[in-house]
This record gives structure tokens, sequence and C-alpha cells, in this order.
């Protein structure tokens, strides 16, 4: 009777003993954000694709809608993170090469993407615009026969250009980024270049570029934040926790108007 009751307070004592310790191993178990402290994400992004993300040549800072969006996540769901600009195909590659977690660049999300991406809820819709010199004649697609067109690697624009040459007669040339494909159609190698429609009006305002867009927006769709399909889910998750929260907070409408929308 005696060695009962002993063993019995042993085991009491072996059992709190226990549950003090597993306690401490998880001090915030409840609060899933919690769980992700510690580790630092690295996102890629484009590098001048204004207004979403472009270098602040007064701080030598990126700054943008996309910078704003995925700062003001981050805080709300309180993971550490580091951006590297590395440029829109670059970006892209490195998440599929598993150099980056995670792409934030103004990207589309499309069905064809969704073969190698994951991608959160949408957070900004964009399709994309033709863009010509100033005093172009060009007013539309039925204009770019026998012409060559500029535009952006692995976006997009590239694709849609690509899909139309045939039918509409002209030739294409790929450029490395937005700054480069403006300058050639500025210049005149190039008639005209396919752009987002946001990113161009924007670019041609803000840096007084002689160029304008003509004619119809075309497929227009969200952009999303994407990992490599089957990694970082838990990321997605946040990044979709976050954005409902900064929407419903007025945080997300804040970043919006900064940028004049
Ligand atoms: N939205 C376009 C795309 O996803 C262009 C993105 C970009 O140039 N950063 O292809």
């Amino acid at each position: 009777m005696k060695n009962l009751k002993k063993i019995v307070a042993i085991v009491l004592a072996v059992l709190m003993a226990a549950s003090l310790i597993a306690c401490g191993a998880k001090p915030e178990a409840e609060d899933p954000a919690a769980a992700n402290t510690g580790k630092k994400y690295i996102i890629a992004s484009d590098n001048a694709f204004a207004p979403f993300e472009y270098l602040d040549t007064e701080t030598n800072e990126y700054v943008g809608i996309d910078m704003d969006i995925l700062a003001a996540i981050a805080e709300d769901q309180k993971f550490d993170y580091e951006v590297q600009n590395v440029g829109f195909d670059a970006a892209l590659n490195q998440v599929q090469s598993g150099q980056a977690d995670a792409v934030i660049a103004g990207m589309t999300i499309t069905d064809e993407r969704k073969l190698t991406f994951d991608f959160s809820d949408g957070y900004f819709d964009a399709g994309q615009i033709l863009v010509v010199p100033a005093d172009s004649d060009i007013q539309g697609v039925e204009d770019l026969k026998g012409t060559n067109v500029a535009v952006k690697i692995s976006t997009q624009g590239a694709d849609y250009a690509q899909s139309i040459a045939a039918e509409y007669g002209f030739e294409v040339t790929t450029y490395e980024d937005s700054p480069t494909m403006y300058q050639a159609v500025i210049q005149g190698t190039n008639s005209a270049c396919f752009e987002d429609d946001p990113v161009a009006r924007y670019s041609i305002q803000s840096q007084s570029l002689a160029l304008k867009v003509v004619g119809d927006v075309v497929n227009a769709k969200p952009y999303g934040f994407a990992a490599k399909l089957g990694e970082n889910a838990e990321l997605i998750s946040m990044f979709n926790a976050g954005l409902a929260n900064i929407k419903a907070n007025g945080v997300y409408d804040q970043i919006l108007e900064k940028y004049g929308y």
C-alpha cells in the first residue's frame, strides 16, 4: 500500500514535469505565425517595374506596391524576409531552382504557370497594352504589319505578341527588362512594345518618356505572389491570410492610394 502511494506520487511528479517541459518547448503553440519565427524567406522580384517595384534613386531602396504589400503582410503574419530585385525572368528562375522561396513581381496568374507555381489569391488586376512612340501613327495591332515589335522576356506581353505575330505580320524582338524595351521603341529600333497597362502608363508619366499607349487592354488578369509548385505552402497561406487582413484594415487601400490608385 505504501509502495503503491509512492509509485503514484512518482508517476504524478514525472507527468507534471513532462507537461512543464512540453509547455516550455512550445511557448506560443496556439499562434500559427509564431511557428515561423526564425526562418527568413528569400523573395525574388523584378527590378524595374514601376509602380510595383523600382529603385528609389534618393534612398537607393526598392519601393512600390509589391514591396509595400509584402512588407505589410509580413508584419501582419510575423515572418522575416529579404527581397532580391533580380529582374522578372531571373526571379522566376530563382524560384524554380530553389534559390528563392517565392516571387512577387507583378506576376500574372495563368493556367500555364500553375503547372510550375503555386499562386496566392490575386492582389491586383492588370492586362497588357500596346506602347508606341509619342508621334507614331500606329493605333492598334492592325497597324503593326511589316514592323518589329519589342517584348520583355518571359512575360505575358511576350506570349501575347508571339501568339498574334503571324496573324498580324510582324516580327518580335525580346529584351531583358522594361527600360531597355522602352528605349528600343523610343529610338526606333522597334515600332512598338507590349507592356502591362498600369506599368506603361506609370512609367511614361513619371519618367516623361516619349511614348504613348494605344488600343485596348488585353488579357486582364490578377497578379499573384508565387512559390514553386508544392513548396512553401505555409508561405502562400500566410500571404493569403495577411492579404485578407490588410484589405480589411485599410492598409491595402492606403498602399494603392500612395501610388495613385
Ligand atoms: N504581368 C506580366 C507577367 O506576369 C509582366 C510581369 C513583369 O514584367 N514583372 O508576365
